[in-house]
């Protein structure tokens, strides 16, 4: 997958992100609801201007970022 540098960044973003878009969030998340807000403007995660809902509605992420969490622990164990 990514660097370790890249995957830091990606797990800073995805945990401090209230917004996202639809590509970013069924990437990283689970669609967990069935009423979201959706509106335009700009996803925190990729950083694009589209369609965006908040980072909620795909749980928060926690499955990716607990998996990032894990592959970055794993990583400096064998650095
Ligand atoms: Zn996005």
């Amino acid at each position: 997958m990514n660097s370790l540098k890249e995957k830091k960044a990606l797990l800073k973003k995805l945990e401090g992100a209230y917004t996202t878009c639809f590509d970013c969030g069924r990437e990283y998340g689970v669609y967990s609801v069935g009423c979201s807000s959706v509106r335009t403007g700009e996803c925190d995660v990729c950083g694009k201007e589209s369609r965006v809902t908040e980072a909620r509605d795909f749980g928060y992420f926690s499955k990716q970022i607990r998996q990032l969490k894990k592959e970055i622990k794993d990583e400096a164990k064998l650095s």
